[in-house]
């Protein structure tokens, strides 16, 4: 237990800031939103095969609509999210082969990993360099001895 929490606690050390947050800050968002109309996507679906109607087909088409249009949007916003390290997309999967560090959580993808990890914790992984950011780190702060 208390090795794991030693590891724990170096693997937070590690984790690096990013001078530029903004680019994943938007990518972020813009992710949320699309992750969010597969939701309404998914309910109007089951709205429409328990009501099939006009409007619930109307709904269904408006909310796949917006479900395309977030998603073109959140391809190029996380396709400029560039690795500080790398010059790799963290936030998109490539097909490259993964840094042997980098992590993912079954059945999504590298990209989509790191996406979630980045909307729930601030912190993600690169699967390019393996390095590991969180958001949430001052990036002007002076190097301390312990980091
Ligand atoms: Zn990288």
């Amino acid at each position: 237990m208390m090795a794991r929490k030693n590891h724990k606690d170096k693997m937070e050390a590690k984790a690096r800031s990013i001078r530029r947050k903004r680019a994943f800050v938007v990518a972020g968002a813009a992710a949320a939103v699309h992750y969010l109309c597969l939701v309404a996507t998914a309910t109007c679906g089951v709205l429409f095969m328990l009501h099939p109607r006009i409007d619930t087909v109307l709904a269904l088409i408006g909310s796949l609509g917006l479900a395309v249009a977030s998603w073109i949007v959140g391809y190029f916003k996380r396709r400029a999210a560039l690795c500080p390290l790398c010059n790799g997309t963290p936030l998109l999967a490539s097909g490259a082969l993964p840094h042997v560090k980098a992590v993912w959580i079954p059945p999504f993808n590298h990209g989509v990993s790191a996406v979630l990890s980045m909307i729930f914790t601030q912190r993600f992984t690169c699967m390019y360099c393996g390095c590991r950011f969180d958001l949430l780190k001052d990036s002007n702060r002076r190097p301390q001895a312990d980091d």
